[in-house]
């Protein structure tokens, strides 16, 4: 836990994932790509932006963007306390 800075964490759940792409094109900073079977994954997580898109796109609640900044769910409970 010795990271200073608050990184975003973005998970795809799989399980409902139907790879319809989605998420990856209206990713405005092209954090997301897919794989051989169409399937999203983050490719360079660095690069988000935090907007929450992906998550408000996906029809299929298969995405959640974590962050620590209100609006979106909490990264980490136990840095911001
Ligand atoms: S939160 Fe925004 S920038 Fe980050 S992966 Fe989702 S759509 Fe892309
Ligand atoms: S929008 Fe949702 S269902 Fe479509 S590829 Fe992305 S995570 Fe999967």
């Amino acid at each position: 836990m010795g990271t200073k800075e608050k990184k975003t964490k973005i998970d795809i759940y799989k399980a409902w994932c139907k790879a319809c792409g989605i998420c990856v094109a209206f990713c405005p900073a092209e954090v997301l790509a897919r794989d051989e079977a169409g399937y999203p994954y983050v490719k360079f997580p660095e690069k988000c932006i935090n907007c929450g898109w992906c998550e408000l796109r996906c029809p299929d609640f298969a995405i959640t963007v974590y962050k620590k900044d209100k609006g979106l769910k909490e990264i980490d409970e136990e840095q911001k306390k």
